[in-house]
């Protein structure tokens, strides 16, 4: 997600700051004399990051900080408390001020399956995945204005015509998946991580199943079995892995539950550009319905 998002004339220096798009790569950093970086490269997962003393250095030269927040973060968490950032520093939450009851739980959408033995943990702490829903995405579109408006008054209007832009867009790629997804809309599917609840929840798709449920954490064999229990009663559709490729596990589970393999983008790493994030969920949108659509009206790629 832009911290400056949108096109438009710019200065070199709002230009800069527009350069950086990726909603969920953990942080941007807004640099006094221009510019954004991310602190993740482009291909780095955000949820097991290993925290280094260069990165910490990183940290302590930007004006702003910003992360996704939700528990995404956790490394950061514990850089923060063993090195407070400089009181130059300030660090924003994008989905902070969203409403409690829009935050879903790890899992929690799974919890109401039918079967007792399917491991789901009863209090889970909230899923941070909220970016793919574009409406929830607005919150941080606000949120990244404000905190650069205050970092940054002398350029406050430029913020805030490219974040009116952005918010646009937003609402844009939100109808057009809004009305092409209607055509898959209840389709149950498997999902590697448990990244989709909240895009499921927005378009009317139906999660039966997470294969890694905790990231980066091979699922034990108890687990397991109650996700080939839960895929089969629920007659799961199709599983959908995560770039660059299918692991073995999912390959696996996908000759076992005879089940299509196909990959979504969670848009967790990822190209800085401005466009990125519309273009993974465009991409997301065509993979679902390639796999989801009937034979007969599916639409080529
Ligand atoms: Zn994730």
């Amino acid at each position: 997600m832009g911290v400056q998002p949108g096109g438009g004339a710019a200065s070199g220096r709002r230009s800069q700051i527009e350069g950086s798009d990726d909603l969920s790569a953990g942080i941007l950093f807004h640099r006094q004399r221009g510019g954004v970086e991310n602190l993740l490269s482009a291909n780095i997962e955000p949820h097991d990051y290993q925290f280094s003393r260069k990165d910490l250095h990183r940290l302590a030269q930007a004006d702003l900080i910003v992360i996704n927040g939700l528990g995404l973060e956790r490394w950061l968490e514990k850089a923060f408390q063993n090195s407070a950032p400089t009181r130059r520093n300030s660090v924003v939450e994008i989905f902070a001020g969203l409403e409690d009851e829009l935050i879903l739980g790890s899992q929690a959408h799974l919890s109401d399956r039918s079967d007792p033995s399917y491991p789901v943990a009863a209090s889970a702490p909230p899923n941070p995945h909220v970016w793919l829903d574009p409406r929830l995405a607005r919150c941080a579109v606000t949120n990244i204005l404000r905190a650069l408006q205050a970092a940054d008054p002398a350029h406050a209007t430029g913020y805030a015509v490219n974040a009116a832009g952005y918010l646009a867009r937003l609402a844009n790629l939100d109808a057009a998946l809004e009305q092409a997804l209607a055509t898959v809309k209840g389709a149950r599917i498997v999902t590697y991580h448990d990244a989709f609840p909240y895009f499921a929840r927005r378009y009317g798709l139906d999660i039966v199943g997470v294969i890694e449920p905790q990231p980066e954490v091979e699922p034990s064999l108890r687990y397991l079995a109650g996700l080939y229990r839960a895929s089969r009663a629920n007659q799961a559709r199709a599983i959908f892995t995560e770039p660059p490729s299918p692991s073995r596990l999912a390959r696996q589970i996908g000759r076992d539950l005879q089940l299509p393999l196909a990959q979504l983008d969670t848009i967790e790493t990822g190209p800085l550009k401005p466009t990125a994030y519309e273009e993974g969920m465009r991409s997301n949108q065509l993979v679902l319905l390639q796999n989801l659509t009937p034979d007969a009206q599916r639409p080529s790629p």
